[in-house]
Order: C-alpha cells, then sequence, then structure tokens
C-alpha cells in the first residue's frame, strides 16, 4: 500500500501519517506546502523511518502533483490539506478559496489523469479519500444531529470552502467515476494540536497565567474526537467504504465551550496546581460572527457498515491531551514563541 497523505504536517495530518506508517505499515508519502499550520515536527516520530518520504509542495501546483503520483505511483490519496482555521478565514478567504476550492479541483484532475492510465487491478483498487469537517451542514438547534443526508448549509468562508471541496470529490466519482469517498468529521483534539485552536490555546495561556477567551457566553456545543480515533476512521474508510459515499465521524462527546475550558482548567488544577484555581482566568470576549450554535454527528451508517468505533471518550481524552502537552514543552514552545506572543494569543478563541 503507498498512500499519498495532502496536508500530512498538520494537525490531523501528521496523526494519519504516523498511524500509517507505525501500526499500518503502509509506504507513506506526506505532500505539503508547509504554510504556518504545517510543522515537520509533528512527523518526528516517522522523519527517518524509510517507509515515509515527504515533498513540500503546493496542491494547487498541478506540475508538482503529477511528479509526486508519477515517480511514487501510489495506490491511494487521502486528501487532508486545507486551510482551517474558522477566524482566519473571517479576515482572509482568499486563501481558503484557493487552497480548499483550487487546490481540491487541482489534486482530483491529477489523479484522474493518473488514475486513468493505471489498469487493471490498480485501477479497480486505487481509492481517493476527501477528508472534510462537519461544519458543512450549517448549525443544528438543541435538538437532532447531523446525518449524511442533511442538506449543506455552511456559515463561515471556511465552512463554505470545504462544501466546495466536498461537492467536487462527489462529483468527480458520477462524473468521471474518480474511486472517490467523502468523510465529514466533527471536531478533534490531542497531541500536535496547533495553539491556535480552543483546546491548545486554552491549556498553554492557562500554563502562562493569561485570560482564558471564551466567545459569547460559551453555550456554544461541539462534539469532540481525539485525533488517534479520527486517523483509524479515515483509514477505514479508504480501505472498506463504498465508493462515491460519504461518512460520518463522530465520537458522540457534545460538550460547551465553556465546559471544554473548565474541564482543561480541573485537570491543569490538578496537575500543573498554581495558588489560584485556572477557571479563575476565564474571560468572555465578544462573539465570532457567523458562530454556529451546536454541531453533532450522527456517525451510525460508519459504526454499523463499517464497524468503527471511538477508542477515547471526552474524559480520557482531554487528560491525554493535557499531559501531553505538559510532557512536550520543547514541540510547543517554538510555535508560541514564533506566532502567538503577547495579545494576539489572548484574542483568539477559537475551535
Ligand atoms: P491543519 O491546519 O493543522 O493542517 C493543514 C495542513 O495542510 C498543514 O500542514 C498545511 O501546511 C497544509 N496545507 C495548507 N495549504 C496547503 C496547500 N495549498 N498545499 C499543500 N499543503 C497545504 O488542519 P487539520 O486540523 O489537520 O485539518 C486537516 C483536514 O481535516 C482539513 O481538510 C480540515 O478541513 C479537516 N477537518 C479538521 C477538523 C478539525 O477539528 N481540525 C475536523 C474535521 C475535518
Amino acid at each position: 500500500m503507498r498512500i499519498v497523505v495532502t496536508g500530512g504536517a498538520g494537525f490531523i495530518g501528521s496523526a494519519v501519517v504516523r498511524y500509517l506508517v507505525k501500526d499500518v505499515g503502509a509506504e507513506v508519502l506526506t505532500l505539503d506546502k508547509l504554510t504556518y499550520a504545517g510543522n515537520l515536527a509533528n512527523l518526528d516520530p516517522v522523519i527517518d523511518n524509510p517507509a515515509h518520504r515527504f515533498v513540500q509542495a503546493d496542491i494547487c501546483d498541478a506540475a508538482a502533483v503529477s511528479e509526486v503520483f508519477k515517480t511514487f505511483e501510489p495506490t491511494r490519496i487521502y486528501h487532508l490539506a486545507a486551510e482551517s482555521h474558522v477566524d482566519r478565514s473571517i479576515t482572509g478567504a482568499k486563501d481558503f478559496v484557493e487552497t480548499n476550492v483550487i487546490g481540491t479541483f487541482t489534486l482530483l484532475e491529477a489523479a484522474r489523469r493518473y488514475w486513468n492510465d493505471l489498469d487493471g487491478s490498480s485501477k479497480d483498487s486505487f481509492r481517493f479519500l476527501h477528508v472534510s469537517t462537519d461544519e458543512v451542514y450549517g448549525s443544528l438547534g438543541a435538538e437532532g444531529l447531523f446525518s449524511e443526508t442533511t442538506p449543506y448549509d455552511p456559515s463561515s468562508p471556511y465552512s463554505a470552502s470545504k462544501a466546495a471541496s466536498d461537492h467536487l470529490a462527489v462529483a468527480w466519482h458520477r462524473t468521471y467515476w474518480l474511486p472517490t469517498l467523502v468523510s465529514n468529521c466533527s471536531n478533534n483534539y490531542g497531541p500536535y494540536h496547533f495553539p491556535e485552536k480552543l483546546i491548545p490555546l486554552i491549556i498553554l495561556n492557562a500554563l502562562h497565567g493569561k485570560s482564558l477567551p471564551v466567545y459569547g457566553d460559551g453555550s456554544n456545543i461541539r462534539d469532540w474526537l481525539y485525533v488517534e480515533d479520527h486517523a483509524k476512521a479515515l483509514h477505514l474508510i479508504a480501505s472498506e467504504g463504498r465508493l462515491g459515499e460519504t461518512y460520518n465521524v463522530g465520537g458522540r462527546n457534545e460538550r460547551r465551550n465553556i465546559d471544554v475550558v473548565k474541564a482543561v482548567c480541573e485537570i491543569l488544577d490538578r496537575l500543573a496546581p498554581k495558588s489560584h484555581p485556572h477557571a479563575d482566568l476565564i474571560t468572555y470576549v465578544t462573539d465570532r460572527p457567523g458562530h454556529d450554535a451546536r454541531y453533532a454527528i450522527d456517525a451510525t451508517k460508519l459504526e454499523s457498515e463499517l464497524g468503527w468505533r471511538a477508542h477515547e471518550n471526552f474524559e480520557t481524552g482531554i487528560e491525554k491531551t493535557v499531559r501531553w502537552y505538559l510532557d512536550n514543552e520543547s514541540w510547543w514552545r517554538p510555535l508560541r514563541d514564533k506566532v502567538y506572543t503577547g495579545e494576539r494569543l489572548g484574542v483568539l478563541a477559537t475551535e
């Protein structure tokens, strides 16, 4: 099995690469532009492994992508490269349209040319997995869950660009028979999460005695999944899912944002106590425009068709995550010093 993972130097992509190389025994080529969110240190556990190679390239660069396909001869493509941060999409949507829409189009076209030239069993077994988010479905009220048939209703430039890319991946199957599958997952958390996202931001701000910014009244609900459970789900979907289908991925762990922040504070009170409870640092800030109230995934299709179950619940996963940040200052220190110093870190409060 030879798998190209786009965005493999990012948060989820690197979890996928580590899982494929160390647990599955696949040969993996990470294709990543190394934007601010890409970090080769995320791949440290596999960087010297002969089963892994890295190519720095932009998915919008058709020639570079085709060259990778020609030389590596992948049997699968797992596409995770994206601009992924909702707040950045609100202040600068262009990069999101370029990478998430044009980049996915470029990759699908390069994959189609490559796949058309395959023959026999190589052609039949080829897979293109497009990895996406539950944010494409918009916002839920107090009741109900997102299923694979929920109509798309994206609210932010990020989710709108991901929705467009999902439609492209499905259309390339229906129109050209390219063997694509799409996954839509809820919020991930875990090790190697870039410190602009809610959970690592809260952990690091709390450790530094800085305010813990929470949007609005903190009542927005997200459905949290430990990143390693997502990585396993993606490989399962690509291996056993039905072509042209969409699979929702979620761990049935709905939490209000304020409760996530308090859970992190309670763990830190135990593991890294200060003179005052960490929750004293919580500060409510002006809500994000277009902030969806609630996301929650119905993962029945993935569970019943493919037998998937999340290994971690929120309590075990968040404890592991906080411990990982406490033990891995050498990973987060350079990122925090370089990108998020002073006020900037204090005002970003995101998912
Ligand atoms: P991330 O921002 O941590 O990583 C994205 C990676 O893509 C980075 O390594 C970056 O360098 C790379 N990249 C960006 N633009 C590129 C380009 N033009 N060419 C090549 N590489 C490029 O993101 P993530 O949180 O790991 O998310 C990965 C995927 O999973 C995304 O498609 C995202 O939409 C989806 N997703 C994320 C979540 C979540 O909670 N983080 C949930 C569901 C789905």
